[in-house]
């Protein structure tokens, strides 16, 4: 059986032909600059690559183009659903959903809560009906794994009202992510995943850090909103709350362009004032570059300190699990981390750190340290896995 994994944007569409048992992928690709004249459709058919533009630049066009693949490839008729990534699901999914009319209301719901990614999420699922109607849909969710977040984790100290009248909390996100390596480092550590408590660091353009006990998430550092927690490429993670107002004062900012700043040029970004690009920086910082040197160590340090308040969440330690294109490839990043965690006894072995790049994964520490881990995340897998147990369960 094999699952169409969809994840829309408002002008991308980037897909994957997966089985969820054998974890086989066939096709990948992404349709780019949708809604301009410019679009274009990138396939990848298992190495071998083609391009094709999308004159008319619309999401159904690009959906022609992938069924055109698909019937290439002799395997239309065996895609027995198409699943999702919606990005918010609020309090309402704790679990993958059956896409019917009410799944759709209750997305529709979360707009306010993500409104640049559920509505290009919505026109996504609602182009791929029409472009797939015998096939079941389902919506796998950014924020679900984390609903299983015990309140003290997941609420802040303000006005209970913001809470009951606008959901104002800390929902979390990348949880297919989290939920995926965090199994797939219980089985290479050889332990049950209902028996280890683990901290998780998903570390790429977007960067979360989470608390997973027995398989479930105690506490993650994204909250209402993608922009909290640890640096990321251009989002700048935790500010002081004061800092709206101080910058509308002072420069004379509304809170739109302040927010966008925070989002689009702060993180790695905005502290070199170079790129967002993890690789670059490292690569300009050992040519001297100061503001390179700084993005990269105010990366390391946040994320260190980020994993130390996560054990507040455990009662006991046992892996710390890097992924994403940071965290897979990075052995610098990663080196630097475990030095400043030191405390909690962490030590790197340096040779399995620096053999644990593109997409070798394993652990990379010393004997009598506790264990880090570099996996390689799968997020399109497990979406496929996701949506195939709620075809198979039929709810
Ligand atoms: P992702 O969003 O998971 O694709 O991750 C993107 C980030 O991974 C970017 O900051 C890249 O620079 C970073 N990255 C990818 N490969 C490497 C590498 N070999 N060394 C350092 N960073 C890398």
């Amino acid at each position: 059986m094999w699952t169409l994994v969809l994840n829309c944007g408002s002008s991308s569409v980037k897909f994957a032909l997966q089985n969820p048992e054998t974890g086989e992928g066939r096709l990948s690709g992404l349709a780019e600059r949708l809604g301009s004249g410019a679009a274009s459709v990138r396939v990848d058919r298992g190495g071998e690559r083609v391009t094709h533009s999308l004159p008319g630049g619309s999401y159904p066009e690009a959906f022609g183009v992938i069924l055109a693949e698909l019937d290439a490839l002799g395997v239309r008729d065996d895609v027995r659903a198409v699943g999702h990534r919606v990005v918010h699901g609020g309090e309402r999914f704790s679990a993958p959903a059956l896409v019917t009319p009410e799944v759709l209301d209750a997305i529709r719901a979360c707009v306010p809560l993500a409104p640049l990614h559920n509505p290009a999420n919505l026109a996504g699922i609602e182009a791929a009906r029409a472009a797939f109607p015998a096939l079941p849909h389902v919506a796998v969710f950014d924020t679900a794994f984390h609903q299983t977040m015990p309140e003290v984790a997941y609420r802040y100290a303000v006005p209970e009202a913001w809470y009951a009248a606008h959901g104002v909390r800390r929902y979390g996100f990348h949880g297919t992510s989290h939920a995926y390596v965090a199994g797939e480092a219980a089985r290479m550590l050889g332990r049950d995943l209902g028996d280890v408590n683990l901290i998780t660091a998903h570390l790429g353009n977007g960067c979360s850090v989470t608390a997973v006990r027995g398989g479930r998430s105690v506490d993650t550092s994204m909250g209402l909103t993608p922009l909290e927690g640890v640096v990321m490429g251009t989002r700048s993670g935790d500010v002081d709350p004061g800092l709206h107002d101080f910058l509308a004062r002072q420069a004379g900012l509304s809170l739109g362009e302040i927010t966008a700043a925070l989002n689009k040029e702060g993180g790695l970004l905005g502290l070199s004032g170079l790129t967002n690009d993890m690789r670059e920086l490292e690569e300009a910082s050992a040519r001297g570059h100061v503001g390179a040197r700084l993005a990269v160590d105010v990366f390391v340090y946040r994320l260190a300190r980020t994993v130390a308040g996560m054990t507040a969440a455990l009662e006991r330690l046992d892996g710390l699990v890097f992924t994403g294109g940071i965290g897979e490839n990075s052995a610098s990043v990663r080196a630097a981390t475990l030095a400043r965690l030191a405390v909690l006894g962490f030590r790197v072995d340096e040779e399995a750190n620096a053999r644990a790049v593109r997409g070798q994964s394993g652990v990379i520490t010393a004997q009598g340290s506790p264990p880090a881990l570099v996996v390689n995340t799968n997020e399109e897998l497990m979406i496929a896995r996701e949506t195939a147990g709620v075809v198979e369960r039929g709810a």
